[in-house]
C-alpha cells in the first residue's frame, strides 16, 4: 500500500519532492529537537493522485484519521471538541515556493460550540473569538473562494464604527458581531452556511490546497519560472500555537543575515498579540528583533540561539517564521532564504571565511545572472520620475539621452558629444551604427529576441523593446505616448532595460561599483571584494577560456580589463559603413576587375589601420577576425529611395550616370531571402578580391605589430561555410596572400585559418571540413536560425510568445542554446572535427557564449573557449568556473 501521510518526525529536509519545502523543513526542525508544534504532512504523491483521479485517492482519508488520532493523543485534546478543542493549521507547501497557490487556513476546528469551550478553557474569550473570526475569514477566502476584500471591508467598517484603527481594540462583543457578519457573507456567497463539523473543515481545506495547484495564477507562475506542471503540492496539518493570546504572545519573521545587503547579523520583525500573516500585512507597526529583547528577553534569546543553530545546520542564510504563545517560543517554518544579488555574493564569501562552506561551495551559490545584475547602472529609485510607458526589459541598464529617430542623427549628435537614445519602431541592420553610438535603444515593436534586443544585448547596450504605447513617427522625428505627451527629437528620456520602463526627462543614475572596479577605479567596497574573490576562484576552477566579441579597439581594451583572454569574434562589416560606404559602392558598381581592384586598394589601408589598433589592444592574445559576412546590398541605398531620386533627377533633365549604375546594382543584388543569399563565404568566392584584401590587411597589420615588438596571433575566420570545397578555395587564396605578405615583410606571421560552423551541413560534414581548418567557431545565432528554419529578425514578434506560452520551448533558443537540437549539432561537429584534427581549436561566438546555461553545455562538450560581449566577460568567467565544479 502507498503511504500518503507522514508525521513530522518521519521526514527530513532532502525530501522536498515528496513533502514539499515547508513539510521537509518542518520535519528537519522537528528532528533537530527544536520546538515545533507537532503535525503531519500529506505528500505531493497524494495531490498528484487527487488531480489525476479528480478525487481523494483511496486510503487517504483513513491515513489522515490515523495521524489525526495520534496528534490528538499527543496533545491531549480532540479536533474541535466542544470543551477544550484542538485546533490545527492547514498549510500548503510545494517543492518550490509558489505564490498563486492557496496559502494557509489557521484555527481549523473552531465552530459555534468549540469557540465557547476555547473561551472557557483558555480563560481568554477575546482570544477565542478573535481566532474564530480569523478562521471564517481565511476559510471563506481561500477555501470558499470569496474575495478577501469582502471580509476586510466588514472588519474596517466595524473598526470605524468603534472609532479605532487597531484590531486589538475590538472587544469580545465586537468580535462576536463580526463573526455573525462573516457567517452571513459566507451564506450569501456560497448559498450554504459555514461548515460546523471540524473534520469537514479539515477535509475541505486539504482539498482546496490540492485544487489550488491548478489556479490560473499558479499555472502562469509555473510557466514563468519553468516549474513542471505535474509535481503537485503537499499539505501540512499542524497543531495551532497562538500568537494572538495577548501581549505576552506574538508572531514574527526573521533572517539569519540581512537578505538585502548580506550584512552579518540577524534581521527580523516581531508583532505582539498577532497571528499568522499579521506581521507582514502591515496592519500594525512591528518591532525589530533587537526591540523584541525588551518585550520578551527569554524568547528572544532562545530564538537567536535557534537561528544560529539553523544557520550552522543548513550552512546557509535561513528565513524563519516563529510564534510566541504566553512566553513560549515555537518554530513554524524555515527555509534557505531568498536574497538580492548583492547579498548572494557577500553571504557566500562571508560563509567561506567563517569556515561554514569552502570556496567551491561559495561559487556554487552565486550565478552569472546575479553578477550581470550587479554590473548594470541603475536609476535612483528615490528620484522623482514620470513614467511614459512600459515595454520589455530587453537588455539591462539605465540609459539617459536625447531622443533621436534615425541612425544618421544618432551618429551626428553622438559625435558632437551628446548622449542619445535611438528610438525606432523596430531596428534593422542599417541602424547598427546608430545603436553603437547611442546610450540606449527604444523600440515600439518586437520582443526580447528582436533585432534591437539581440544586437543591444550583444553590445551591452541598454534596450527597451516593444513599448507598444508609443506611436513612433521617424519621419516627423517624434513619438506620441498613447493618451499622453509627445516626445520630439532632442527631448530627454530615460529608459530602464532591467524593468522595461520609459521615463520622461533625465532620471539620475548610480553607476555600478563592480564595473567601476573592473574599469580600474579604486573601489574598496565589501561587495566588490566579494565579487572579485569569487571570480578569481572561478578563474582557478575553469577549463574554458573566455574571449570577447569586439569589433573595435575600444571594446577590445575594455573586454581585456574585464578579463577577456582574446577576441573570439571581430566582425568586419561595421568597418564598411559610414564614409566607407562610398568605397563599397564603388566596388559593387565597378565595371571590370580593374575598377574593383581600385576600390579595394582604397579600402586596404583603412582596414589595415582598423586591425592594427585591435592587435595593439589585444597584444599577446589571440584575435579571431571574421571576413565580411552580410549581403552586400546592406551597404547600398534603399531601392525605393534610389528609384525616386533618379526619377526626380530625370524629370529635371539631370543625368546621373553613377546613380543609374547603382540602381542597376541594387536591383541585381536584391534578394527575397537575404539571410539565405549572397553572403559569407559566397561573397568571397563571387568577388574574390574582397576576402584577399581583408586577409592582406590583417596580415600586414599583424606584421607591423610584430615588428614593433608586439605579439599578434590572428585567426582568420571564414563565415557561412557549408562545404569543405568552399573553404578549400578561399583558404588557398588566403594562404597565397600569407606567403606574399610574409615574403614582402620578411617576417614570419603566426596565424590560423579556420571557419565558422553555422550551417547544419557544416556541422554534419565537420569531419571533412576539419581537415582544412585550424579552428571551428560555432556561430550559434545562425546555426539556431538555420536549424530551426526561422529568421531571428522576423519570427520573434510574430509567434514566439505563443510558442513560449505553449511550452514548445521554455526560453527563446536565441537566448539560451537549444541543447537538444542545435546542441546536438555542436556536439557532433566537435567530436568528428577533433577525430580528424586533434589540434582543432573549438570555440563559440554566438550570443550564447555569454549565457550561463549555454556555457555549462559548452563545458560539457569540451570546447576550448566561449566568446561574448565585453560586459558579459566577467559573467562568463564566473559561469565557466561554476560549470567546471
Ligand atoms: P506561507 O507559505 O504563506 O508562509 P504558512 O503556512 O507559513 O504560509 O502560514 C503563514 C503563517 O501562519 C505562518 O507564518 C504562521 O505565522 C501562521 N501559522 C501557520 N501554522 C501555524 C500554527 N500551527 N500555529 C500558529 N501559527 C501558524
Ligand atoms: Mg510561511
Ligand atoms: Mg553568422
Amino acid at each position: 500500500m502507498v503511504t500518503f501521510v507522514y508525521d513530522f518526525a518521519q521526514g527530513n529536509k532532502d525530501q522536498k519532492d515528496l513533502l514539499g519545502g515547508k513539510g521537509a523543513n518542518l520535519a528537519e526542525m522537528t528532528n533537530l529537537g527544536l520546538p515545533v508544534p507537532p503535525g503531519f504532512t500529506i505528500s505531493t504523491e497524494a495531490c498528484r493522485a487527487y488531480l489525476k483521479n479528480g478525487g481523494e485517492p483511496e486510503g487517504l482519508a483513513d491515513e489522515v484519521s490515523a495521524h489525526l488520532t495520534s496528534l490528538e493523543k499527543a496533545m491531549g485534546r480532540s479536533l474541535g471538541a466542544p470543551g477544550d478543542p484542538l485546533l490545527v493549521s492547514v498549510r500548503s507547501g510545494a517543492a518550490a515556493s509558489m505564490p498563486g497557490m492557496m496559502e494557509t487556513v489557521l484555527n481549523v476546528g473552531l465552530n459555534d460550540e468549540s469557540v465557547q469551550g476555547l473561551a472557557r478553557s483558555s480563560d481568554n474569550p477575546r482570544f477565542a473569538y478573535d481566532s474564530y473570526r480569523r478562521l471564517l475569514q481565511m476559510f471563506g477566502n481561500t477555501v470558499l473562494g470569496i474575495e478577501g476584500e469582502t471580509f476586510r471591508d466588514a472588519l474596517d467598517d466595524l473598526k470605524k464604527e468603534r472609532g479605532t484603527t487597531a484590531d486589538t481594540d475590538l472587544g469580545v462583543e465586537d468580535l462576536q458581531e463580526l463573526i455573525e457578519t462573516y457567517k452571513t457573507i459566507i451564506e450569501k456567497h456560497t448559498g450554504r452556511s459555514f461548515p460546523q463539523d471540524p473534520r469537514e473543515q479539515l477535509d475541505l481545506a486539504v482539498r482546496a490546497v490540492f485544487d489550488s495547484w491548478n489556479t490560473d495564477r499558479a499555472v502562469l507562475y509555473r510557466r514563468q519560472e519553468q516549474i513542471a506542471e505535474d509535481l503537485g503540492t503537499a499539505v501540512n496539518i499542524q497543531a495551532m500555537v497562538f500568537g494572538n493570546f495577548g501581549m505576552d504572545s506574538g508572531s514574527g519573521v526573521c533572517f539569519t543575515r540581512d537578505p538585502a545587503s548580506g550584512d552579518q547579523g540577524v534581521y527580523g520583525d516581531y508583532l505582539q498579540n498577532a497571528q499568522g500573516e499579521d506581521v507582514v500585512a502591515g496592519i500594525r507597526n512591528t518591532v525589530s528583533l533587537a526591540d523584541m529583547a525588551e518585550v520578551d528577553k527569554k524568547s528572544h534569546d532562545e530564538l537567536l540561539g535557534i537561528m544560529s543553530k539553523l544557520e550552522q545546520h543548513y550552512r546557509d542564510m535561513c528565513d524563519i517564521e516563529f510564534t510566541v504563545e504566553r512566553g513560549k517560543l515555537w518554530m513554524l517554518q524555515t527555509r534557505v532564504g531568498k536574497r538580492t544579488p548583492e547579498a548572494a555574493f557577500r553571504i557566500a564569501v562571508h560563509m567561506a571565511d567563517e569556515g561554514l562552506i569552502d570556496m567551491d561551495e561559495a561559487l556554487r551559490r552565486v550565478t552569472g545572472e546575479q553578477l550581470a545584475n550587479l554590473m548594470f547602472p541603475r536609476f535612483d529609485e528615490k528620484a522623482e520620475r514620470t513614467l511614459l510607458a512600459k515595454g520589455m526589459n530587453a537588455s539591462p541598464g539605465a540609459a539617459v539621452g536625447k531622443a533621436v529617430f534615425d541612425w544618421a542623427t544618432a551618429v551626428e549628435w553622438a559625435e558632437r558629444g551628446e548622449d542619445v537614445i535611438l528610438v525606432r519602431k523596430e531596428t534593422t541592420p542599417d541602424d547598427l551604427h546608430g545603436m553603437m553610438v547611442a546610450r540606449g535603444v527604444l523600440t515600439s515593436r518586437g520582443g526580447k529576441t528582436s533585432h534591437a534586443a539581440v544586437v543591444a544585448r550583444g553590445m551591452g547596450r541598454t534596450c527597451v523593446c516593444g513599448a507598444e504605447a508609443l506611436e513612433v513617427d521617424a519621419r516627423e522625428g517624434e513619438f506620441e505616448v498613447r493618451g499622453g505627451p509627445t516626445v520630439r527629437e532632442g527631448d530627454v528620456i530615460s529608459i530602464d532595460g532591467s524593468t522595461g520602463e520609459v521615463f520622461l526627462g533625465a532620471v539620475p543614475v548610480t553607476p555600478s561599483d563592480v564595473v567601476r572596479y573592473f574599469e580600474g577605479d579604486d573601489v574598496d567596497q565589501p561587495l566588490v571584494q566579494a565579487v572579485t574573490r569569487l571570480i578569481e576562484h572561478a578563474d582557478k576552477a575553469r577549463r574554458l577560456k573566455v574571449r570577447t566579441n569586439a569589433d573595435t579597439a575600444e571594446d577590445a581594451a575594455r573586454a581585456r580589463r574585464f578579463g577577456a583572454q582574446g577576441i573570439g569574434l571581430c566582425r568586419t562589416e561595421h568597418m564598411f559603413l559610414g564614409d566607407r560606404r562610398q568605397l563599397v559602392e564603388n566596388l559593387i558598381v565597378a565595371e571590370d576587375e580593374a575598377g574593383q581592384e581600385a576600390a579595394l586598394a582604397e579600402l586596404l589601408p583603412l582596414q589595415r589601420e582598423d586591425f592594427t589598433r585591435i592587435f595593439e589592444a589585444m597584444d599577446g592574445l589571440p584575435v579571431t577576425i571574421r571576413l565580411i559576412d552580410p549581403p552586400l546590398h546592406e551597404f547600398l541605398p534603399d531601392l525605393t529611395e534610389l528609384s525616386v531620386k533618379l526619377a526626380l533627377a530625370d524629370s529635371r533633365g539631370h543625368r546621373k550616370k553613377r546613380d543609374r549604375k547603382l540602381l542597376a546594382a541594387v536591383q541585381r543584388l536584391h534578394e527575397q531571402n537575404p539571410m539565405l543569399g549572397l553572403r559569407g563565404v559566397r561573397l568571397g568566392i563571387a568577388i574574390p578580391h574582397l576576402f584577399t584584401m581583408q586577409a592582406r590587411a590583417i596580415l600586414e597589420a599583424a606584421a607591423a605589430h610584430l615588428k614593433r615588438g608586439g605579439r599578434a596571433e590572428p585567426e582568420i575566420m571564414i563565415p557561412l561555410v557549408a562545404s569543405v570545397r568552399e573553404l578549400d578555395i578561399v583558404r588557398g587564396q588566403i594562404q597565397e596572400i600569407a606567403r606574399q605578405v610574409q615574403e614582402q615583410q620578411g617576417i614570419e606571421i603566426p596565424h590560423l585559418i579556420g571557419t565558422m560552423i553555422e550551417l547544419p551541413r557544416a556541422a554534419l560534414t565537420a569531419g571533412k571540413i576539419a581537415g582544412s581548418a585550424d579552428f571551428f567557431s560555432f556561430g550559434t545565432n545562425d546555426l539556431t536560425q538555420m536549424t530551426w528554419g526561422f529568421s531571428r529578425d522576423d519570427v520573434e514578434a510574430s509567434f514566439f510568445s505563443t510558442y513560449l506560452e505553449q511550452g514548445i520551448f521554455p526560453v527563446s533558443p536565441f537566448e539560451s542554446l537549444d541543447t537538444e537540437g542545435v546542441g546536438a549539432l555542436v556536439r557532433t561537429a566537435s567530436e568528428s572535427g577533433r577525430e580528424v584534427n586533434a589540434t582543432l581549436k573549438l570555440g563559440v561566438c554566438g550570443e550564447h557564449g555569454g549565457d550561463p546555461a549555454s556555457i555549462h553545455f559548452f563545458e560539457s562538450v569540451g570546447l576550448d573557449y566561449v566568446s561574448c560581449s565585453p560586459f558579459r566577460v566577467p559573467v562568463a568567467r564566473l559561469e565557466a568556473g561554476r560549470a567546471a565544479l
